[in-house]
């Protein structure tokens, strides 16, 4: 079926980011996974080629379009060559609404640059060893003294954990008032108190440092502050939340479809049996199961991104996107490998890789078990 979603910009951007990743990426993606990490200079090149803040206004170097296809462009294509590393969809898709749309002016003239530039690197700080999906269970504390906020706390699985410049951090400023007394707070490198812990041993995803992250009596000035007022952290995250797992979607998506390739091309060149094993009538209805039910993912995830873009994306439609599309992704990738037999165990196959890449997009960004709450909720019972 026809894709509509992209105009022509769009196409040449994904030239331009494409060739780019060809470039700075692929060669070394393979060193950057034994390292668990990449490294800082790849971001300030993809900086340098305008792939970070299109949505950040133009004096403070972004391009200042807010228009989330450029944002799938650039999931898609890194999905595409499978980096896994590179936390760019954390800082583009999720950040950016943080940074943009809740700072003042102050703030945005310290941070907005260097984010667009890739100089500064960002994260959000909600999980705590013992409060994943349960927001309100957060225990890291943030106590007002003068013009500052004593925080205290533990955070867990945090995407760009190690690189990262800018945190936001989900703390309460008043732990008796439930969510109304949820804060953000941005803690910046250097912060004194503020420390990294380990870089976490995943799954897959090897490229991506994943870490712990820790707060003793960190001094964070009221001017880094999401919000004018305390105790709106909650309707903040709530408001960014569909966007976040929209991306996720867009991935899942990408995903399935890159590896469905790869597969039908694996099953029209491997023989057994002396015939092709796409000539087998249960690969070819595995495979048409599988190309349909990508198609109808792709259709509504596209969708999703004109309603983000007109600002009319709810909760519940992400949600149904996020849970959807993430499990069939598992799926997807999961008979993909069935179909490479003992190869697609191998990790020299990226089917492999992208078996253990997609384990973990049923569960962050909000579970699967938690996006069916949210839809279930919505129908009032
Ligand atoms: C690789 C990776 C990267 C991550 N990046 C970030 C990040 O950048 N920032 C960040 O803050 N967090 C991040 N996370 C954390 C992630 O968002 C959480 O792991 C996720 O929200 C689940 O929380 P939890 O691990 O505490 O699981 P729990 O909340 O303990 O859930 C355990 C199980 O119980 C189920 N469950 C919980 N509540 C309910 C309910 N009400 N009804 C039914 N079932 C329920 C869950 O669905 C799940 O199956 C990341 C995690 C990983 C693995």
């Amino acid at each position: 079926m026809r894709r509509d979603l992209f105009d022509e910009e769009h196409d040449l951007f994904r030239e331009t980011v494409r060739e780019f990743l060809a470039r700075e990426v692929a060669p070394h993606h393979g060193q950057w996974e034994k390292d668990g990490i990449v490294p800082r200079e790849v971001w300030k090149k993809a900086g340098e080629l305008g792939m970070f803040g299109f949505s950040v206004p133009e004096e403070y170097g972004g391009a200042g379009i807010t228009d989330f296809r450029y944002n799938t462009v650039i999931v898609e294509e890194i999905i595409r060559i499978g980096a896994n590393g590179l936390g760019f969809s954390l800082h583009n898709d999720i950040m950016a609404p943080y940074l943009v749309d809740l700072t003042d002016d102050e703030q945005k003239r310290r941070w907005l640059p260097g984010f667009a530039s890739g100089e500064l690197i960002t994260a959000i700080a909600v999980t705590e060893p013992g409060a994943g999906s349960d927001l309100q269970g957060v225990r890291t504390t943030a106590v007002r003294e003068g013009d500052h906020y004593v925080v205290n706390g533990q955070k867990t699985f945090i995407t760009n954990g190690i690189n990262s410049d800018l945190v936001v951090v989900v703390a309460k400023t008043d732990p008796a008032a439930g969510a109304r007394g949820i804060t953000l707070l941005v803690a910046e490198r250097g912060m004194e108190g503020f420390t990294r812990g380990r870089n976490l041993e995943k799954v897959g995803m090897h490229a991506q440092d994943t870490a712990e992250l820790f707060f003793d009596n960190v001094r964070v000035p009221v001017a880094n502050r999401l919000g004018p007022e305390e105790g709106q952290g909650f309707v903040q995250l709530m408001n960014n939340l569909p966007q976040e797992r929209l991306s996720i979607a867009v991935a899942a998506v990408a995903a399935a479809e890159s590896v469905l390739e790869m597969t039908i091309e694996y099953c029209r060149n491997r023989t057994a049996f002396g015939r092709s094993i796409g000539q087998f009538q249960n690969t070819r209805f595995v495979l048409a199961e599988l190309a349909t039910e990508v198609d109808i993912a792709r259709l509504f995830v596209d969708r999703c991104v004109l309603a983000l873009n007109a600002g009319e994306l709810t909760a519940v439609d992400a949600a149904k996107a996020k849970w959807w599309t993430t499990e069939l992704q598992n799926k997807v990738i999961d008979r993909c490998v069935q179909l490479h037999g003992g190869y697609g165990y191998m990790l020299e196959y990226p089917v492999a890789k992208a078996w253990l890449d997609s384990r973990v997009q049923t569960i962050y960004g909000g579970t699967t078990e938690i996006m069916k709450e949210i839809i279930g909720r919505s129908f009032g019972f």
